[in-house]
């Protein structure tokens, strides 16, 4: 089964063909970044429009690349939620068209369940069951996954996801949007011992999580180098640092928390903040310390991409799955919601 993904929640236009034999044929993926940054965070109008223009020629070039005629699909997988409400209905108005065009089946993939199933694009894929450290842009969850459809969840954040405190915290320290890569790259020369931000919630039983205070922590830190006239490249990376290892900690500790409670050994990690490299380190040791596995998407699957939405779509319509004409967009979708995959 030859099928063709488009994710277009937010600000990256994504396409992929995956193929139920073959696995990825071909992906492209067009960032609205820049034309963002000058706002510092995404603008709802902006990015439909900029959807509008990257689709169609986005979709040729896909399948010129994976050398397959527009006429050889077998189904069309777009995302349907969460998201922007006008970029989502941007991508499912191109899919449901072509579909009916095509006279074939179309499925709207949850975002998320995208993002929670991206590492089996890998050839190592992970066996269910497993715990899912789900953290996005605007997600921070802990999942029990039984299989596809079948979520289970542990924990949520509270206020902040973890993605958009790596966000506020680079606002906070002008080092420019998506705030996470730029964070952890000044990390790096960073030194350790100058700052201990605290590790919230850690010491409270459940697996919970809160990012805000640490987003506070960064503000309190950096206006206190600015009184003490030291606010300088080498406070902003000291402060990344800290901030970082402050972030790791905490998820690894709650990771290990959700292992124990559920007796499982085989953790994944996914979601645009599952590309950074400290996270990644820690959650390696932790897996390793505990002899059990830990799996993560690639770095380019980590954040938005179209190859994840065609796996989880090819999943369901292989299951049969797929939505009459009227169905378009759900901008709040809660992931346990979704229907277990029965085939
Ligand atoms: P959601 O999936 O919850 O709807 P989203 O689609 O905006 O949100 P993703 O594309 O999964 O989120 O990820 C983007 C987020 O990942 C941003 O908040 C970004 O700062 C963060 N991020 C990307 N790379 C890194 C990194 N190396 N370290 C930390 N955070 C990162
Ligand atoms: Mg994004
Ligand atoms: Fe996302």
């Amino acid at each position: 089964m030859l099928v063709l993904g488009i994710e277009s929640s937010c600000d990256e236009t994504g396409i992929a063909l995956y193929d139920s034999e073959q696995g990825l044929l071909a992906h492209a993926l067009y960032s609205q970044i820049e034309l963002h940054a000058l706002y510092g965070g995404v603008v709802p109008e902006l990015a439909s429009r900029d959807h509008i223009r990257r689709l169609i020629p986005l979709i040729q070039s896909t399948l010129k690349e994976a050398k397959r005629q527009i006429s050889e699909l077998d189904g069309i997988a777009y995302t349907a939620g969460p998201g922007l409400i006008g970029a989502l209905l941007t991508g499912a108005s191109v899919a449901r068209s072509l579909a009916f065009a095509l006279k074939i089946p179309a499925v709207g993939v949850h975002h998320m369940e995208g993002h929670l199933l991206a590492p089996m694009l890998e050839s190592e894929q992970p066996q269910f069951p497993f715990i899912c450290l789900l953290v996005s842009g605007g997600h921070s969850m802990i999942i029990r996954v039984d299989g596809i459809g079948r979520y289970k969840l542990l924990g949520d954040t509270l206020d902040d996801a973890a993605g958009e405190a790596f966000d506020k915290t680079a606002k906070l320290l002008d080092l420019g949007y998506p705030g996470g890569p730029k964070v952890s790259q000044l990390a790096l020369s960073g030194r350790a011992e100058r700052y201990k931000f605290p590790r919230p919630m850690v010491d409270r039983p459940g697996l919970d999580m809160s990012f805000s205070g640490l987003k506070t922590y960064t503000l309190n830190t950096w206006q206190q180098a600015l009184k003490e006239d030291q606010a300088t490249e080498q406070t902003k990376a000291d402060i990344c640092r800290a901030f970082e290892m402050a972030v790791a900690d905490t998820l690894t500790i709650k990771c290990k928390r959700a292992l124990e409670q559920e007796g499982l050994n085989r953790l994944v990690v996914s979601g645009g903040v599952s590309a950074n490299r400290e996270i990644r380190e820690k959650l390696h040791a932790l897996m390793n310390k505990r002899h059990g596995e830990v799996f993560f998407p690639r770095l380019e699957f980590c954040t938005d991409n179209g190859a994840m939405i065609a796996y989880a779509g090819t999943q369901r319509l292989l299951a049969g799955e797929e939505q009459d004409l009227n169905f378009a967009a759900t901008p709040r979708w809660s992931l346990e919601a979704l229907a277990p995959l029965e085939f």
